[in-house]
């Protein structure tokens, strides 16, 4: 079975609007051509109308952040499926760990948000990981066992063929301490087991799961090359053209 990897980068809430459209503007020159896999960004979310109006015709995707799972209404601050398609968008992170645990979010609030993305037919990027703590106390599965069955329940087994899951422990994100290829595959192996169980062997096999945690153009083709990875959601190496375009190279 080959998967089509997908390397997206995660803006998170840096670059100015100039500099979003720079980045944009590069990446579209340099990526041009680049067809063996799929490659996004995701600005922050006032960011995503211009850069995607720069990738537009591009084979780099544009993605969000997150969003809010009501299609309209007083909602104050909030942003709906439908407003992130209005712009061009094609993917949304859901529950990365600085949501979950910087501004509280749960893994069922994390699901009602991936129902709402794939009935508007935007690919949710769903990220589950382990705090340090958990993986020191052996408790990695468990835990993300929980993420699993919390932010996709009641999804078919039709609708998470479209879905991405990003692994991403919590202790690799932002620190420069990178999970080997080894420990990052085991969890791979062992989130298909759990859609396996959810689902059945066939879509298991479909579901892409990227690794995200420090990935950068020197240790990429490492990660990318286990057999479960399919792909990687970047960071602080995707604000850069040469460091993300290393790692799209890698693959
Ligand atoms: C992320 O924000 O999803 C991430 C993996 O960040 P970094 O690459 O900077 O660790």
């Amino acid at each position: 079975m080959t998967r089509r990897l997908l390397i997206a980068g995660n803006w998170k809430m840096n670059l100015s609007l100039t500099a979003s459209i720079e980045l944009a503007e590069g990446l579209k020159k340099v990526a041009a051509g680049i067809n063996n896999l799929d490659i996004a960004v995701c600005p922050p979310s006032i960011y995503v109308q211009p850069v995607a109006a720069v990738l537009k015709g591009s084979n780099i995707g544009v993605g969000a952040q997150n969003v809010y799972f009501e299609q309209e209404g007083a909602f104050t601050g909030e942003i709906s499926v439908g407003m992130l398609k209005d712009v061009g968008c094609q993917y949304v992170i859901l529950g990365h760990s600085e949501r979950r645990h910087i501004l509280g979010e749960s893994s069922e609030l994390v699901n009602l948000k991936t129902h709402a993305a794939l009935a508007a037919g935007l690919i949710p990027i769903v990220c589950v990981g382990e705090l340090l703590k958990e993986r020191e106390t052996g408790t990695t599965e468990q835990v993300i066992q929980r993420q699993i069955d919390g932010s996709f329940s009641g999804v078919s087994a039709e609708d998470i063929r479209k879905c991405v899951i990003a692994y991403e422990p919590v202790w690799a994100i932002g620190t420069g301490k990178v999970a080997t290829p080894d420990q990052a595959e085991d969890v791979h192996v062992a989130i298909r087991k759990m859609i396996e169980k959810n689902y059945n062997k066939e879509v298991a096999e479909i579901v892409r799961i990227q690794y995200g945690g420090s990935v950068n153009d020197k240790n990429a083709k490492e990660i990318l090359a286990k057999p479960n990875v399919d792909g990687a959601l970047v960071g602080g190496a995707s604000l850069k053209v040469d460091p993300f375009l290393g790692i799209i190279k890698s693959v």
